[in-house]
């Protein structure tokens, strides 16, 4: 089995309820087991700004998928909770967004999937939550929480249980 972080985050819709949903599914479709959910939180938006803040949270799965399979596993997730990738903009609103931030320590250097995520460490709203559920991390030679001590945190807000 290997290890995964996974992000996700959305601005359309019952966010919090697609959160639930689509981790019973990522558990189910990648043969994977939950290891740990952090909270929810609300965040700003990110690139176009005029738009509802997003709601981000990050688990930790144990899956027997490899990194291109999980990945394809998680964007057949993001359609079936409707995302269209051919009708919406870069950076704009979305139901459900997935991103495979890391997998055991595996490097892929490809446009279709790079490991661990590329923009990790530039976005407090994928750091927050993971520093919850993992403050001890080290991705890429880095500390989670000291690449989060560098950035600002100002807008996220952790949102009240239960998740
Ligand atoms: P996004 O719109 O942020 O979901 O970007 C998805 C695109 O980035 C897809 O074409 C993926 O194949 C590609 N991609 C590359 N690396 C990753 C990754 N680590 N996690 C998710 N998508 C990735």
């Amino acid at each position: 089995m290997a290890h995964a972080v996974i992000a996700l985050g959305g601005n359309v819709g019952d966010v919090r309820a697609t959160f639930q949903k689509a981790i019973a599914n990522i558990c189910g479709m990648t043969q994977g087991a939950l290891l740990a959910r952090s909270s929810d939180y609300a965040t700003p938006p990110w690139g176009e700004v005029a738009q509802e803040r997003f709601v981000n949270a990050c688990i930790e799965i144990d899956t027997s998928l490899d990194p291109h399979a999980l990945l394809f596993t998680l964007q057949k997730i993001e359609t079936k909770f409707g995302r269209d990738r051919a009708k919406e903009r870069r950076w704009g609103p979305r139901t459900l967004d997935l991103d495979l931030i890391a997998y055991d320590d595996v490097s892929v250097q490809k446009p279709e999937l790079t490991l661990p995520h590329p923009r990790l460490f530039e976005r407090a709203f994928v750091l927050v939550p993971l520093a919850e559920i993992s403050p001890d991390r080290v991705i890429s030679g880095r500390s989670v929480t000291a690449a989060l001590a560098g950035l600002s945190t100002e807008g996220i807000e952790r949102l009240p249980g239960p998740v």
